[in-house]
């Protein structure tokens, strides 16, 4: 059942389909009254955001989805209500972005070394707005012929193990939880399953330590998950008395089965009281030790 909120969006500020505006007009006509912003490694969407907000009758939650370094999955940390402002996040969002377009080169040396012959521009026209990354060089890969669908040329040439892969610049978990307070906000693991851990315990001990880490909050709901998922990492997060939040991660047409508000059949949360826990939370946070990192 759709939801009137929803803590998890992308807009092309990274690799969403939308742009920030066009995202929350889309909110309102679906219902969803309240939004969180969460790109990736970036709040540069925000602004315009909060500004279609006020236009379309819709709360904005300023935030961002911070990758870390991890394995054997994926850690993907949401933080909500920044001041965007904040110089500690902004240097920490800006070392990610500088590595991230560093990374962009290089990936085109290693297709040329391999006979593929593709240049950034070329590349760079194919994002037009959006935040540059690999599906853009398999849409370029694509178009000269190189692959016959963006699924081979990932498989052939850009995947994580192929011969022109370059992996992403993460973040240490306590750097991204540092920024993330620094900036005045709180700190969420985004659709936990993405860690790939074996069993609920192994989830169960893994929150335990991100919770010593400074991390409040679990997305107990998100798309990716089984209903059944959803509900044993709601159980044990509640468990935990940790902050739970649940959020689709649309990315509009790159992603078209994720819908604005949808994460889940029975979903226990009402948004005004998860919007209570987090102000809670926010109270404390001088509890931890920012200029520690
Ligand atoms: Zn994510
Ligand atoms: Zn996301």
């Amino acid at each position: 059942m759709p939801q009137n909120f929803d803590l998890h969006t992308h807009s092309n500020a990274s690799d969403g389909s939308y742009s920030p505006g066009d995202l929350v007009k889309l909110a309102a006509e679906s219902g969803v009254t309240t939004l969180a912003l969460t790109d990736h490694d970036t709040v540069s969407g925000v602004v315009e955001a909060v500004v279609a907000g006020k236009k379309f009758g819709v709360t904005v939650i300023p935030g961002v989805e911070i990758s870390i370094d991890f394995a054997p999955g994926a850690m993907h940390i949401c933080g909500y209500y920044l001041d965007i402002d904040n110089p500690e996040l902004q240097a920490g969002l800006n070392f990610v972005q500088v590595a991230r377009r560093n990374r962009n080169p290089r990936i085109i040396e290693k297709l040329k070394v391999l006979g593929l012959n593709i240049t950034l521009d070329e590349v760079k026209a194919a994002a037009g707005p959006d935040q540059l990354g690999r599906p853009h060089f398999a849409k370029v890969l694509v178009q000269k012929g190189y692959a016959n669908d963006t699924q081979e040329a990932f498989n052939k040439y850009l995947a994580k193990g192929a011969p022109a892969y370059m992996d992403k610049q993460r973040l240490p978990l306590a750097q991204a939880v540092a920024m993330i307070k620094a900036a005045g906000g709180v700190a969420v693991l985004a659709h936990p399953v993405q860690l790939r851990l074996e069993t609920m315990a192994d989830y169960l001990t893994k929150f335990k330590e991100l919770k010593a880490a400074g991390v409040e909050g679990i997305e107990a709901f998100n798309s990716y998950q089984s209903e059944a998922e959803n509900q044993q990492l709601y159980r044990i997060t509640k468990e935990l008395d940790m902050l739970i939040t649940a959020g689709s991660d649309f990315h509009g047409e790159i992603k078209p089965k994720v819908k604005l508000g949808q994460f889940g059949e029975n979903v226990p949360l009402r948004i005004e009281d998860i919007i209570e826990a987090i102000q809670a939370t926010r109270k404390n946070l001088k509890l931890y030790e920012l200029k520690e990192y």
